[in-house]
């Protein structure tokens, strides 16, 4: 997400930080190049002509901090600048779920991933929060859109209202109250019917279900890739039926990013949680400073910590250190840090993380260094015996071609493999002698 946008401030921003003193012409040709790479994220206008003129503003009457540039200085008003402009009241993440059973609608036109972002919400109220949360939908149009819900109810382990046929929205919505209420549920989630474009009888059904169960949240799902149309739209669904927040999906495709920042700025409404692809756990709460970070393209290590500390034991960890600083890596080593990598969303997924490194993802992309690698490196060491992965100076030419072919793949591949293990290994024994390691895997672990 936001690639364009993060790529052209990044290049603003590169050229104002490499000069020791910034005069009022930098700031100002930096501003306009800011504001037509907002444009041109499809950020509305009011919106980027108000965030250019805060940051002047906020730039001009400031006193210059010893120690950092001018440049950075205004990195850094950019910074916070953007996450004025993204944050909403409190915390995103936590939905008015207090008193049980809670009822959540699910709204938005068709298509936007309204079915899709409901299981995915169920799910995580569910594991999260550790509510119980019934699911029932609406849509009384599309065929099989009920059955659809019943499906991915059964995959992720949440109840959906059993479904009857003939009901009109309204009844659903009521029923689904009531079987909440008798089931002691915490939560049921009405996932509305949706359209192609927003309409008269959709807008007065959706009010209907509306007054039936006085939701406690009403959630817009919209789609992310779709900017300023995103904005309309929430502004529509809120005048007609009142939204509590906006739920944008698809920001996992490289879509130009402009709908999140002119979300709040132009309709009043938050944005509570990102869609970040198709799988059910592909969703995140929206976090300001950490969507700033990847705006400005400097990097996100909260979020490589958190992923870091979700998927790696503490204790396994300071076992794998002890042996990387007496020089011991093996294939077995090897195997876990590569599997480790595709946990964490790959190499595009790590690089993206870290300060300065987006670019030099892509150019690893281009010279096919993605996780396509990293799945074939791990065949290569699935193809050996126990005893080869855990010394792998046995591996002679005949044991070569044996796990090559094994993996389908060629013997230089392997060897390449096997000069990278090599490498970690040394790297990995210096480190460990300077305390670095140790540095390095506290920052990580
Ligand atoms: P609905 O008509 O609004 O209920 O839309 P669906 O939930 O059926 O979703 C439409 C399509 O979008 C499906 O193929 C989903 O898998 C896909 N989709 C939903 N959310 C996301 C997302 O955040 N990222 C991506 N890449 N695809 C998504």
């Amino acid at each position: 997400m936001f690639e364009n946008l993060s790529e052209r401030l990044g290049g603003v921003f590169d050229r104002l930080t490499k000069q020791g003193a910034l005069s009022e012409d930098d700031v100002k040709t930096a501003l306009r190049e800011v504001r037509v790479a907002l444009l041109e994220a499809d950020v509305s206008l009011p919106v980027a002509r108000d965030f250019v003129k805060a940051i002047q503003d906020k730039a001009t009457g400031q006193a210059v901090t010893k120690s950092i540039t001018p440049g950075q200085q205004v990195v850094k008003i950019v910074h916070d600048e953007l996450v004025h402009v993204l944050t909403g009241e409190g915390d995103p993440g936590a939905l008015k779920i207090d008193n049980a059973p809670a009822p959540i609608l699910m709204v938005g036109l068709q298509g936007s991933g309204k079915t899709t972002t409901t299981g995915k919400l169920a799910k995580r109220l569910t594991e999260k929060n550790g509510k119980r949360v019934l699911m029932a939908s609406l849509d009384i149009y599309r065929p099989a859109a009920q059955q659809q819900l019943a499906i991915l109810g059964t995959q992720i382990g949440v109840d959906t209202l059993p479904i009857v046929a003939g009901e009109s929205a309204v009844q659903i919505a009521k029923r689904a109250k009531q079987q909440a209420t008798l089931g002691g549920y915490d939560v049921y989630m009405l996932d509305t019917a949706g359209r192609l474009h927003i309409d008269e009888t959709l807008m007065q059904e959706v009010e209907d279900v509306r007054n039936a169960v006085n939701p406690r949240e009403t959630l817009l799902v919209v789609d992310g890739l779709t900017g300023q149309v995103a904005v309309e739209v929430a502004e529509e669904f809120d005048a007609k039926v009142g939204i509590t927040g906006v739920v944008l999906t698809r920001m996992d495709g490289d879509g130009r990013g402009g709908a999140a920042l002119s979300m709040r700025a132009v309709t009043g409404k938050p944005i509570r949680f990102v869609g970040l692809g198709e799988k059910m756990d592909a969703l995140d709460t929206f976090e300001p400073d950490r969507i700033a970070g990847r705006i400005l393209g400097m990097g996100d290590i909260v979020a490589l910590v958190e992923k870091a500390q979700e998927t790696i034991e503490a204790a396994q960890a300071e076992r794998m250190m002890k042996r990387f600083q007496k020089g011991q890596f093996n294939m077995n080593d090897l195997k876990s840090q590569l599997e480790q990598m595709i946990k964490m969303g790959g190499m595009e997924g790590i690089m993206g993380m870290m300060p300065g490194m987006g670019k030099m993802a892509k150019q690893a992309q281009g010279a096919g260094m993605d996780d396509k690698v990293l799945t074939r490196q791990i065949a290569l060491i699935q193809s050996m015996t126990k005893k080869e992965r855990a010394n792998p100076a046995l591996l002679q030419a005949s044991r070569k071609k044996r796990i090559a072919k094994g993996a389908g793949l060629e013997v230089s591949d392997l060897n390449k493999l096997l000069k990278m293990q090599r490498q970690m290994g040394d790297m990995m024994k210096k480190m460990g002698k300077g305390g670095m390691l140790k540095q390095a895997m506290k920052g990580m672990f």
